[in-house]
Formats: C-alpha cells, sequence, structure tokens
C-alpha cells in the first residue's frame, strides 16, 4: 500500500518538476508520520525512507526508541517544557518561530553538545493560528540567537499557509530570496502537503511534508 502511494507520489513529484524544468532529486519527500503506527514507518523504512515529519514530541520520543536507525524531524508546535527532549530526539526542528524558543534551543544544543538543523516557520497573513509561525520582522532577532552557536545550522524556512491563498507560496519564495541575499546563503523552502505539493513545488519548494497521501488516513490511536 505505502509503496504503491510511494510511486505514485514520485510521479507527482517528477511531473510537477517536468513542468517547471526542476530536477526531481532537489526536492526532499519527507514523509509525515503523526498518528500513524510504528508498523508504517517501518513499512516506508523498507522502501528507503530515513527522515520522518513527526508533530508531537511525545508520540516521537516513543516511535524513536522502537526505532532507533530512523532520524525525526520535528514539524508541530514546540513548547518550551520541551525543547530538551526535543533536541534529545528530533536531528531538526523545523519550527522556530520566537526569539525565547531560538535562545533556549541554543542553550541547551549547547548543553547537550548535539548538532542540529534549524528552521524558522513563517506565518506571513497573520493567521495567528494553533500551528504556529511568525512573521518577517520576528526572523533577523530569531537568527541573532541561532546562527552565531556551532551546534545549530540554520536551513530555511517552512510555513503552512492558508489553504484559500493562492498567493502565499510565490510569497514565500520572495521571502526565501531575500533572506539568501541577505545571509549569503542557500536557503531551503519546506512547503507543500498532499494536496498542493504541485503548486509548492512550482513555487521552489525543496521540501514537501507528505502525510496522508503516504500513509492513508490518520485514524490509528496515538
Ligand atoms: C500533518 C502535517 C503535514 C502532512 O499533511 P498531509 O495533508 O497529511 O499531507 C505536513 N506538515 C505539517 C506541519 C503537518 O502538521
Amino acid at each position: 500500500m505505502i509503496a504503491e502511494r510511494a510511486e505514485a507520489l514520485r510521479q507527482r513529484i517528477a511531473q510537477a518538476c517536468g513542468r517547471c524544468g526542476r530536477d526531481p532529486d532537489r526536492v526532499e519527500l519527507l514523509p509525515v508520520s503523526k498518528r500513524q503506527p510504528v508498523a508504517a514507518l517501518r513499512e516506508a523504512a523498507a522502501l528507503g525512507f530515513s527522515r520522518f515529519g513527526e508533530n508531537y514530541v511525545q508520540e516521537a520520543v516513543a516511535k524513536h526508541g522502537q526505532l532507533p536507525e530512523l532520524s525525526f524531524n520535528l514539524i508541530g508546535p514546540l513548547q518550551r517544557n520541551k525543547v530538551r527532549l526535543a533536541l534529545e530526539h528530533f536531528q531538526e526542528i523545523q519550527t522556530v518561530d520566537g526569539v525565547e524558543l531560538g535562545a533556549r534551543l541554543r542553550r541547551i544544543a549547547e548543553e547537550l553538545q548535539v548538532q542540529r538543523g534549524l528552521w524558522i516557520q513563517v506565518d506571513l497573513w497573520n493567521e495567528a493560528s494553533k500551528e504556529g509561525g511568525c512573521g518577517e520582522d520576528d526572523i533577523g532577532p530569531i537568527l541573532s540567537e541561532v546562527r552565531p552557536s556551532a551546534r545549530l545550522d540554520f536551513r530555511g524556512f517552512m510555513a503552512i499557509p492558508p489553504p484559500a491563498q493562492p498567493s502565499a507560496f510565490p510569497e514565500l519564495a520572495a521571502l526565501r530570496e531575500r533572506w539568501q541575499q541577505k545571509l549569503g546563503q542557500p536557503l531551503r523552502l519546506s512547503i507543500g502537503m498532499s494536496s498542493d505539493l504541485e503548486a509548492a513545488i512550482t513555487a521552489g519548494s525543496d521540501q514537501v511534508r507528505i502525510g496522508t497521501a503516504l500513509f492513508g488516513a490518520r485514524d490509528q490511536p496515538i
């Protein structure tokens, strides 16, 4: 089942890349395994996936315990009291959206002596949603906290734009471009999910985060 869905996804990604002249190998398919059983992650791992996106720290810690060979990216909101646990179990944290959170990640990453990738989650549409994300004005202050640390590698921007906002993806592409210029380093863009990966790839996404289109419905108990 997962194998067939993975193949269909590869074709969707290849077609989207073909239409805009991009190399499909430059678009990462990140399986999002929240509320999927460990067996589903095993099945995906057997197909060659080794990095998984998870939304809930506790759930991912449990899965990491059973599947220590896999690596996990946090794509859900991070509460301050879970920063240590998150740094112990996630290779990358994709939802940094505040200066305080950035400072805390830095302090604890240095204490634990772990090397981690960080992404800033942006919300340019002032949704103030439970999904998290910060405005562009917050990016500079957050980077001042995390970039000086040799323990933290700033990778780029992640976003969950509102579904009915076609301009969102190009706006994010422009934001990435501005910050690449400013910082003089290549930055990644993580946008696109099961339903809108084509538009995200057209806008230049480097990573699509795919849950249901790979694993099926999330009806499993946590
Ligand atoms: C759940 C989730 C996804 C995957 O969503 P699907 O629509 O199931 O592909 C991607 N990104 C984030 C941040 C999510 O929470």
